[in-house]
């Protein structure tokens, strides 16, 4: 019995999706010239699918699991379950328009030409706000569709900003935020239910992993107390005592979010020589 996941032939989530299989220690060569690929270590059976073709393979069950942009999921709605954010491929939908234009909300699309790759979302976002106006779908190259006066706003990807900057588009109005996801097909087996639920704890060990630093410290003694209660830890910090007389080594696990805000705070209350570490995967 083997899992079959689909992910992404070349493009913005092929690599992303490979290390995350890879830092899950699964053993995949890679074969991007090919349609698919085995993994030497692991039940997992690998196809590389063009991203759209993905969540209609996984409902058809031509591959079991798939990683693919919830921008695609909710798009083509196909009948799959969402099973975990993957925390890469991070970007959202948003409407543009022309730089010289007072976007004043979604008012001011109405009786507008919207072009677009994403008919469904644009026009789901259009129904909820009440604006009724022209959807015209095209396939590539979006942001040029004002220019060439093929319409007056587009609906598009953004992560920068920077291609709608060189059309002469400003973004005015996020309507979806997306990641990378984790999909399967909404009829497994309890065999391939259990395959699936190894990987994901896999893939939940390296996420709490990226989202997590290793810190150790030196810490006078007596101020030790004040510098413990600043580090959550996985339970509590280790304290170790150091040769020097007087100090103690603290190790903890300090998550990325807070990070900086602790470092200061234990700057404060008299902290040396802090290191902060990597952590490669996560058990909790
Ligand atoms: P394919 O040949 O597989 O159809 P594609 O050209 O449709 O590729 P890519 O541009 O590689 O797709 O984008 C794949 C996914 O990467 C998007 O659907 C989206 O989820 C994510 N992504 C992240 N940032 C961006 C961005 N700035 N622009 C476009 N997609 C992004
Ligand atoms: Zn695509």
């Amino acid at each position: 019995m083997k899992l079959r996941i689909g992910i992404q032939k070349s493009g913005r989530l092929h690599e992303d999706s490979m290390k995350l299989l890879k830092e899950c220690g699964i053993d995949v060569s890679n074969g991007v010239n090919k349609l698919k690929t085995e993994a030497s270590n692991f039940p997992l059976e690998v196809f590389f699918f063009r991203d759209d073709d993905i969540p209609q393979y996984v409902e058809d069950g031509v591959a079991d699991i798939g990683i693919v942009g919830e921008n695609v999921v909710y798009e083509k709605n196909k009948k799959i379950t969402v099973v975990e954010k993957l925390g890469f491929g991070k970007c959202r939908l948003s409407v543009a328009v022309s730089r010289n234009d007072d976007y004043d909300g979604p008012r001011f699309l109405e009786g507008k030409r919207i072009a677009t790759t994403y008919p469904v979302l644009v026009d789901r976002f259009l129904k909820e706000q009440n604006v009724t106006a022209e959807i015209h779908e095209i396939s590539g190259s979006v942001e040029i569709a004002p220019g060439i006066g093929l319409a007056d706003a587009i609906c598009d990807l953004v992560s920068s900003g920077s291609t709608l900057f060189m059309n002469g588009l400003k973004e005015v109005q996020p309507i979806l935020q997306s990641q990378a996801v984790l999909i399967r097909n909404s009829g497994l087996s309890d065999a391939q239910m259990a395959i699936l639920q190894k990987l994901l704890f896999r893939i939940q060990s390296v996420k709490k992993a990226r989202n997590n630093k290793y810190i150790l410290l030196n810490a006078p003694n007596d101020r030790l107390d004040e510098i413990i209660g600043l580090l959550p830890g996985m339970k509590s910090p280790t304290v170790l005592p150091l040769a020097e007389k007087g100090w103690s080594s603290v190790h903890s696990v300090v998550n990325e979010n807070e990070f900086w805000d602790i470092i200061e705070k234990l700057k404060e209350a008299g902290a040396q020589g802090i290191l902060v570490v990597p952590i490669e995967k996560m058990i909790i």
